[in-house]
């Protein structure tokens, strides 16, 4: 199936295969691979019906539901380019993304958690509204034209996490998400015996890369909608889940889940928790291998490139707690100047603004990742930074992820990040913005500063500000800290 060009023809051939197994199951509904096809197809001659034609672009904002799995194939069994938006989203962002992408149609979910969609759509201005929650379009397949015969046009707009900047809308093909899914699938070396979950927004880069791994390997995963612990582990509990995914917030949920009854396993079938996006300490893989019982593996992805390393499940633990694991075959990774760099079928085409393009690709088509790290002698990818976070005063280097991990050690610091000021004699100064557990006594710089001097900090990098806040700006889908607000925040006009 890993030969299949585009998202429908994988459908197709899986549907051919399998078409009485499950594929995903949500609450108590079951939708089989034979399901997954026939009702897609009803869903894109409704569509087809509506105008949606190969090539428009439909922007959608829904939650992570079977529904929502159902119009994002239909529009991919009609060739059609669409754009999925974070549920959380508000003006700001999905205004952008409408005007970026140009969107035709925009698919919202009415009124969700207290949040009335079809109205932000109105005032925004979107073409071609259409609700899409319980009821999607329907129609006679028999009025369909034949699906894409490739899968090397665009026909994806992701848009990045907006942690640097405004957000990128991101270009994908059908072939690029099948690499990546085939990729990951293979680093987690899945059997059609898993069952896996899908607790991250669907509307992430990661969905359709997790459906593809369903159909490449023929098994089911619990959706969730609404995500909260302690009922999504009975969820898990009874569906028999054996791989759990999401990112390191997730991995300490589970935990503190587990510590509340060490001596039972909270999810017995559970072999692994897979994740990444996002730094992970080591501590929360030896954390979560001993008292869950269950593999960590963890890796670096983008929505630029979903899938770059993965940590191999049979890997030893010292590469799994320390590492990102290694790039899957066809993925090149370079390292210039300390900057990642990608190439391989499973990379973006680039940007929206073809200007963001051009200045991201190296003469040789490697992207520029824009994050900092090194290969070791086994070829495993460490990270350890972001261009972006490297702080330059005096013409001095400094890295605010070395600063960062040092105060994260600290009692009285909860998170903390590190970010360069605007500074008239130093180029940029280093600023310490922490955020205190709500006990603890407020710190002061002077203290800091001798703390870090005890860990061996040199006096070039030592914190010149401290600025302590009650929690961190940080965005919705991963709770990565948005330092451009700390720095527009604390930038002296
Ligand atoms: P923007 O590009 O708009 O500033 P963003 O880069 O945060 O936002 P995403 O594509 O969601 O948007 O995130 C990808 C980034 O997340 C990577 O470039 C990297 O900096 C970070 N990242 C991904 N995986 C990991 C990981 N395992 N450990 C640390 N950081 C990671
Ligand atoms: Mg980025």
């Amino acid at each position: 199936l890993g030969t299949a060009r585009t998202l429908w023809d994988l459908v197709v051939r899986r549907a051919g295969l399998t078409p009485g197994r499950p594929v995903l199951l949500q609450e108590r509904r079951t939708l089989t691979f034979g399901e997954l096809r026939t009702r897609a197809e009803r869903v894109a001659a409704g569509l087809y019906g509506m105008g949606v034609r190969p090539g428009t672009v439909v922007a959608w904002q829904l939650p992570t539901r079977i529904e929502t799995a159902l119009l994002s194939l239909a529009l991919a069994r009609l060739g059609a380019v669409q754009s999925p938006v974070i549920p959380f989203y508000r003006d700001r962002e999905v205004g952008f993304a409408l005007r970026a992408s140009k969107a035709e149609f925009f698919a919202v979910p009415g009124v969700w958690r207290g949040h009335d969609h079809t109205e932000m759509a109105r005032r925004l201005g979107a073409r071609g509204i259409l609700e899409a929650y319980d009821t999607l379009p329907d129609g006679d397949p028999s009025v369909l034209p034949a699906p894409p015969a490739e899968g090397t046009s665009v026909r994806w707009i992701y848009w990045t996490s907006g942690t640097t900047s405004d957000p990128k809308g991101v270009l994908h093909t059908d072939r690029s998400l099948i690499a990546g899914g085939s990729c990951l699938a293979h680093a987690l070396r899945l059997t059609p015996d898993d069952i896996g979950s899908i607790a991250f927004p669907y509307a992430h880069i990661g969905g359709p890369d997790y459906l593809v791994m369903l159909l490449l390997y023929g098994f089911p995963a619990v959706m969730f909608e609404h995500f909260a612990l302690p009922d999504a582990l009975a969820e898990y509990r009874r569906h028999g889940v054996t791989v759990a995914g999401g990112s390191t917030a997730f991995y300490s949920m589970f935990l503190a889940e587990q510590r509340k009854r060490p001596r039972t396993k909270v999810v017995p079938t559970l072999r692994l928790l897979a994740g990444g996006g996002a730094p992970k300490p080591p501590e929360v893989y030896h954390a979560v291998v001993r008292e869950l019982g269950a593999q960590l593996t963890h890796g670096y992805g983008m929505t630029e490139v979903p899938m770059i390393t993965m940590g191999d499940p049979e890997d030893t633990p010292e590469n799994l707690a320390t590492t990102e694991g290694r790039p899957p075959t066809g993925m090149e990774i370079r390292v210039v100047d300390g900057e990642i760099r990608l190439r391989g079928e499973a990379v973006c085409q680039g940007y929206l603004d073809p200007a963001q393009t051009a200045a991201a690709f190296d003469a040789e088509g490697f992207l520029r990742t824009g994050d900092l790290g090194r290969v070791t002698d086994s070829g495993h990818l460490v990270l350890t930074g972001r261009m972006k976070d490297v702080i330059i005063r005096k013409g001095e280097n400094i890295s605010a992820k070395e600063i960062e991990d040092l105060l994260a050690a600290h009692p009285a610091v909860a998170d903390a990040a590190v970010i360069g000021l605007p500074d008239a004699d130093r180029g940029e100064l280093v600023c310490a913005v922490v955020e205190q557990p709500p006990d603890a006594a407020e710190l002061t710089l002077p203290e800091l500063v001798s703390y870090l001097r005890t860990q061996g900090l040199s006096v070039h990098k030592l914190p010149e500000r401290l600025e302590v806040v009650t929690a961190l700006p940080r965005n919705d889908t991963l709770r990565k800290v948005l330092k451009y607000k700390l720095r527009e925040r604390f930038t002296q006009p």
